[in-house]
């Protein structure tokens, strides 16, 4: 038996545009259509941020709402996460996607430095999201961009503020914050292990260390991101042709570690989200 690996396919992200790599999804029409290959592909959670007409990271109500209910018409099964990062917006535009109650939400438990500015994340938000969270009812996945946010995780998960149990992804490759090593990754999941026993957990790095960091998961018992959000190529210099591209790749990968790519039953079991079609 081997065990289930949870693939996540970050759709489009904050940065990458159209001019960067033209399969970009930013339209909610292409978002979808994204998702859905990505779905078939072997994915089964799918994290969105959204874009205006112009490409910029946009908090649009209207957006999510459209790719989300795209994304459900012909893909039921996929676990549909709102990003509430992003650059360029408020704190209060970036947590307004939670009044929608996606079934999952990113949620930082801290503030870095970006590559161009703060990634602003006061105490007071983070305690005050981490309820809000609790009592909708949508499930965090913390998001570790400095190991700070991770003893901020386990704060929060000590005092009954995370739902159980808690998803944790270390983030590794945005200039100013964690580089992309493996001896982060071990120290991490060691780490994790003490403070919040049972967690599940993924790891991710940007641009060519995107597949690097698949492998140290991989090999640890963790769970896989890729897709556009984090790289724009397959390999050096040849533009990735779409998420599904990315995401095949990622479940050729856990062949090599003797694990498959979670089904969307496996992953909502793992994650402990309600069945799609206990969902009404
Ligand atoms: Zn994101």
């Amino acid at each position: 038996m081997t065990t289930p690996v949870i693939i996540t396919v970050a759709l489009t992200g904050a940065v990458p545009t159209t001019a960067d790599n033209p399969a970009v999804p930013v339209t909610p029409r292409q978002q979808i259509e994204s998702a859905v290959e990505a779905f078939d592909a072997g994915a089964t959670v799918c994290h969105l941020h959204v874009r205006d007409d112009d490409e910029r990271p946009s908090s649009d109500p209207d957006r999510y709402q459209e790719v989300r209910e795209g994304i459900a018409a012909r893909c039921p099964q996929m676990v549909v996460q709102f990003s509430t990062g992003a650059r360029g917006r408020t704190v209060e535009e970036r947590f307004s996607c939670l009044a929608m109650r996606p079934e999952m939400a990113s949620f930082s438990t801290g503030s870095v430095n970006f590559p161009a500015g703060i990634y602003e994340n006061p105490p007071d938000v983070v305690e005050r999201i981490a309820k809000e969270m609790l009592d909708l009812g949508i499930k965090p996945e913390v998001e570790v961009f400095d190991l700070a946010m991770l003893y901020k995780a386990a704060d929060l998960h000590d005092r009954g503020l995370l739902a159980t149990p808690p998803h944790i992804q270390l983030v590794m490759g945005i200039k100013n914050a964690l580089p992309p090593r493996e001896s982060l990754v071990e120290f991490f999941v060691t780490e994790l292990g003490e403070l919040i026993p049972g967690a599940t957990w993924t790891c991710m790095a940007t641009g060519r260390h995107q597949l690097e960091a698949n492998r140290w998961a991989l090999a640890r018992g963790g769970h896989v991101r890729t897709g556009f959000e984090d790289n724009i190529y397959f390999s050096k210099g040849r533009l990735a042709s779409s998420n599904a591209e990315l995401v095949t790749r990622a479940v050729e990968l856990c062949a090599e570690f003797e694990r498959h790519p979670a089904t969307a039953d496996e992953t909502r079991e793992l994650l402990t989200l309600q069945s799609a079609s206990s969902d009404s």
